[in-house]
């Protein structure tokens, strides 16, 4: 039987409550536990995949092909599990399946309601995560902050759990802010003091209140804390300003939050494992040197957009001992831009990641271009990899007009189409071709020498393809198809064995990177930019 730990927030947004969930469950992780991760969205889209990156962020996917918000891919790095379709739920989903089932009759003539039809959907989806994932521990961030009106229902259902469950089987992590006030010079706990009132409220009793402050709060004021809110002092854990995000499970190991936990749950403290979680720390605040990489997309003015990319780059630099430092190119400007030489003058590499829609295309194949043409390391993730094949087709093959038919869909050279099982999709949410797929590496390859093994499983999220009509011309012109998805015969991989570093991928190897376990492609991708810098 699974225990729960839900982690909710107040005050304002932003203030690190999936960094905590995912610090919590690290810890959980360290002393032999098993851990699973969940995270509640209220808002009303079923989930983000329909969303536009630039306000949402990047849509992170698992490997059973769920679209997901992009705290699930700091809670995968952080705790280093895959998590699945139960780890994301948005009212969107709870209420479409209570619609489901009212029009199915399943209600049986009963009035459908908030509660307890749309609640009790809610607490079934914590407890399937903690029926199907066999975790000793699972941790619930729910989204949004409290007295937001979306989030009530949420509220309402973990309420019911606390009450059904108590607190042998659950905990409740607050997260608030405690706001330094200039002139006078001083931390201030009013605002805790009120979300917890309003959470209380609720009918909800936090077990613990995690005070995010740019430093350290006095015992003083942990006490006042203790006292107006109704939570033991050594239950007040401070989350101080942090220069490094995992100094943060670190933090809280001192405070014992891993210790509070368990000892509410009765569960035995078995000695924590986090000598590799230093170590990285370590690696991290003392890297030598650093190199410019260049990633060119449409949504350059969210960095979060491309979370799992950046991220991913950083865990390559720590293998290689280099900090990365993200030159953003927005490669709509890119397309108006002819001096490329000073864009990437201290450029080592180039990065084109995913996206969707025409805008800014011609400037990411200019980019590309630019890289196979002077021999810059070049690392293309799907729509990456999609550019890379129509920049090759009419730069080097001579096929002027080549395209993907989602930028232009009656044009005469389509070395990108649409997929065939795709053509009669009507609904856009969901649709895609998602989740772990299997592919075959040739021998001989870079990629076979990044992977070191003949089968990969990565993650997808494309709707179009490599035309597979068009291989023997690229091949006869040098490009090599490294890895294929044998049972569709799609392309996954290619590759540019002429070139000092060229390779791009239909799939998103950066959903499988881990700070400590840097992905292949990443790897071998900041391995060369480095010794190009040299
Ligand atoms: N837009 C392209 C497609 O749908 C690439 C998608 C992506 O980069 N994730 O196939």
């Amino acid at each position: 039987m699974a225990k729960y730990v839900f982690v909710t927030g107040g005050v304002v947004s932003g203030l690190g409550k999936g960094i905590t969930a995912s610090s919590i469950a690290l810890l959980l992780k360290s002393r032999g536990y098993k851990v699973f991760m969940q995270k509640f969205d209220p808002y009303i889209n079923v989930d983000p995949g329909t969303m536009n990156p630039i306000q949402h962020g990047e849509v992170f996917v698992t490997y059973d092909g769920c679209e997901t918000d992009l705290d699930l891919g700091h809670y995968e790095r952080f705790i280093d599990e895959e998590l699945n379709y139960t780890s994301n739920i948005t009212s969107g989903k709870i209420y479409k399946s209570v619609i489901d089932k009212e029009r199915h009759g399943d209600y049986l003539g009963a009035t459908v309601q908030v509660v307890p039809h749309i609640t009790n959907e809610i607490k079934n989806k914590v407890y399937e995560a903690g029926n199907t994932s066999n975790a000793d521990v699972v941790i619930t961030e729910i989204g949004g902050t409290v007295g937001d009106i979306e989030s009530q229902c949420f509220l309402e259902a973990i309420r019911q759990i606390q009450y059904e469950k108590g607190s042998i089987d659950t905990f409740f992590v607050h997260c608030t802010l405690i706001p330094y006030i200039y002139g006078s010079n001083e931390l201030k706990t009013k605002p805790t003091q009120n979300s917890v009132r309003d959470l209380r409220n609720l009918g909800i009793r936090p077990d613990a209140l995690v005070c995010r402050a740019p430093f350290n709060t006095s015992q003083t004021m942990k006490e006042k804390l203790s006292m107006f809110c109704n939570v033991p002092v050594e239950n007040i854990i401070d989350s101080i300003d942090v220069k490094n995000i995992y100094d943060i499970p670190i933090n809280y190991y001192e405070q014992k939050i891993d210790e509070i936990i368990l000892k509410q749950f009765g569960l035995e403290i078995r000695e924590a494992n986090l000598d590799y979680w230093k170590k990285l720390i370590k690696t991290v605040d003392n890297l030598k040197n650093e190199i410019e990489i260049s990633l060119v997309g449409k949504y350059t003015e969210l960095h979060d957009a491309y979370i799992s990319v950046v991220e991913s780059l950083h865990h390559a630099g720590y293998k290689h001992n280099v900090k990365v430092n993200i030159n953003w190119v927005d490669s709509e400007k890119l397309e108006k831009e002819i001096d490329l030489k000073e864009v990437f003058k201290n450029t080592k590499g180039i990065i084109v990641p995913g996206g969707f829609g025409s805008r800014g295309i011609e400037g990411m194949i200019k980019a590309i271009q630019y890289a196979r043409e002077n021999n810059i390391p070049y690392l293309g993730l799907c729509l990456g990899m999609q550019l890379s094949v129509i920049e090759f087709a009419r730069n080097v093959c001579g096929l002027k007009d080549a395209n993907s038919t989602e930028f232009d869909s009656i044009c005469e050279n389509p070395v990108i189409d649409l997929m065939a099982d795709q053509k009669s999709v009507v609904n856009m949410g969901g649709t895609l071709r998602l989740g772990n797929y299997e592919c075959t590496l040739k021998k001989d390859t870079l990629a076979y020498a990044d992977y070191k093994k003949d089968k990969i499983l990565e993650r997808h999220r494309h709707r179009y393809e490599f035309n597979n009509k068009y291989i023997d011309v690229l091949e006869q012109h040098g490009m090599v198809f490294s890895g294929k998805n044998e049972q569709a015969n799609l392309v996954e991989i290619i590759e540019l064995p002429k070139h000092n570093h060229f390779i791009a991928c239909q799939f998103h190897p950066e959903f499988k990177s881990r700070p400590t376990k840097p992905h292949p492609l990443f790897d071998s991708f900041i391995k060369a930019s480095k010794a190009h810098a040299k």
